[in-house]
Parts: structure tokens; C-alpha cells; sequence
């Protein structure tokens, strides 16, 4: 039995003030909720977040990670920073990553190597755009987005990973993917790692992510291949997230 996962990803939003107060009041509400939660803040609040979640059921990701350890990489922040932060969790590969900043699928597999390094999770995002997904491309894409990551890091790392399978064209537009066409390719993914290991395949937590609101989240979360969520927008109010999370 998978457990289910939600995860918030507040992007470039917010001050450290608000960022406080959304990290309290997610954590007050979540006794109730069955999932594992975290969320994925801006860099420069973890430090501070780290402190006031210690006692708490809300897990901090951060929402990058270096593709190397160390060293003249200006701008850049390393595993063990993250690591020394608190982040149980790191995005690799979100989809405004590859779009805006050029993270491509190699530099993608060595973030998810650089933060298992250092223990922490890499929840690793995929998915099509909306004119692959038209010129029905989006099982190679994701073929080449999972190979990328098993070339580099062999499918054994799987194990101590998630995967959020993230529309491009949902992401951000209000344009959720439907319950099936969600649970069509999650399947996809879960087929594809089970050629390679059955094991890590029934194990592996697979997210979806792509304007999932309170109201579609139950739908999207009973899907048999789907394990939790990403969430963007909604993850910005602690009550619209905290009722995604009780929706698993
Ligand atoms: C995301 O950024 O990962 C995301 C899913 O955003 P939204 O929920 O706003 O579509």
C-alpha cells in the first residue's frame, strides 16, 4: 500500500512574513489529514521555516537543487546547503526549469543524483506540452524524461524518489488534466519502470500535478495510479491546501 503524498509548491510568491503564516496554518491543519505533506518553499525562507516547522507534521522541500556539489557555481545551492536547511524533499526538473532556465534532461538526472547524495527525496517532474501532447508524443517524452534519470542513476535510485507527472499545459491555466487522462499516463510511468523493476514500480509515489484545485482533487486522487499531488496555485492558501490534502 502506497501512502499518499501532497506537496505545495509555492514558486516565486510571497514574503518571509506571509511565508510564516502559510507554513503555521498549513501545519495547525494537518492532524487531520492521512498524506505525508510537505511544501517546496523560495530558497532564502528555509532557514527560517526550518526553525518554526521543527515540531510539526510539515516536511520542507526546497523547489531546485545544484547539478554539482560544490564550488564556482555562482548562484547556485548545493545539497548539503539544502540538506543543512532541513529539505526532506527537492523538485527536479519542474517544468518552468526546463522552459524558462534550459534544465534539460541530463542536468535533471544529476540534481536527482546530487540530492540523494545527500539524502534528500528528489521528487523528479515530467510531463508533455501541449503540442507534443497533440502530436502524441507524450509517452516518448516521458520515455526520455524516466531513461535520462535511469541512465545516469540506474533504476535502483527509483526507490528513495517520487515522481510528479506535471501536464505542461495544465500547469498554471486552470487546465487540469481529466481523472483518465491523469490516470492514462501515470499507468504509462508505472508500466514503464515495472519493465525494468516490478518492485520499485508498485512502490513508487507518483504525484500529479497541473491546476488541481480543492474541487478536483478527489477525483484525480481516487485514480488507482495516482498518489498524492503537486500543487502549485492552490498551495498559496493554507485552508485551499490544506483541503487537497484531506481529499486523499
Ligand atoms: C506546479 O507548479 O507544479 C503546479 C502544478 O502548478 P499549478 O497547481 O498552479 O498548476
Amino acid at each position: 500500500m502506497r501512502k499518499s503524498l501532497v506537496v505545495g509548491n509555492w514558486k516565486m510568491n510571497g514574503t518571509l512574513a506571509s511565508a510564516e503564516a502559510l507554513a503555521l496554518g498549513v501545519a495547525a491543519g494537518l492532524s487531520s489529514s492521512s498524506a505525508d505533506v510537505a511544501v517546496c518553499a523560495p530558497y532564502v525562507f528555509l532557514p527560517r521555516l526550518h526553525e518554526i516547522l521543527k515540531d510539526t507534521k510539515l516536511a520542507l522541500g526546497a523547489q531546485n537543487i545544484a547539478d554539482k556539489e560544490s564550488g564556482a557555481f555562482t548562484g547556485e545551492i548545493s545539497a548539503t546547503m539544502l540538506s543543512e536547511m532541513g529539505c526532506k524533499y527537492a523538485l527536479v526538473g519542474h517544468s518552468e526549469r526546463r522552459t524558462y532556465y534550459g534544465d534539460s534532461n541530463a542536468s535533471v538526472a544529476a540534481r536527482f543524483c546530487q540530492a540523494q547524495s545527500k539524502g534528500i527525496v528528489p521528487i523528479l517532474c515530467i510531463g508533455e506540452t501541449l503540442e507534443q501532447r497533440e502530436q502524441d508524443q507524450t509517452f516518448a517524452v516521458i520515455d526520455e524524461q524516466l531513461q535520462a534519470v535511469i541512465d545516469l542513476a540506474g533504476i535502483a535510485a527509483f526507490a528513495g524518489a517520487v515522481i510528479a507527472y506535471e501536464p505542461v499545459w495544465a500547469i498554471g491555466t486552470g487546465r487540469t488534466a481529466t481523472d483518465d487522462q491523469a490516470q492514462e499516463v501515470h499507468y504509462y510511468i508505472r508500466q514503464y519502470l515495472a519493465s525494468k523493476d516490478q518492485s520499485i514500480a508498485d512502490n513508487m509515489q507518483i504525484l500529479y500535478g497541473g491546476s488541481a484545485k480543492p474541487d478536483n482533487a478527489k477525483g484525480l486522487f481516487a485514480m488507482p495510479d495516482i498518489d498524492g499531488g503537486l500543487i502549485g496555485g492552490a498551495s498559496l492558501d493554507a485552508d485551499s491546501f490544506l483541503q487537497i490534502c484531506r481529499s486523499v
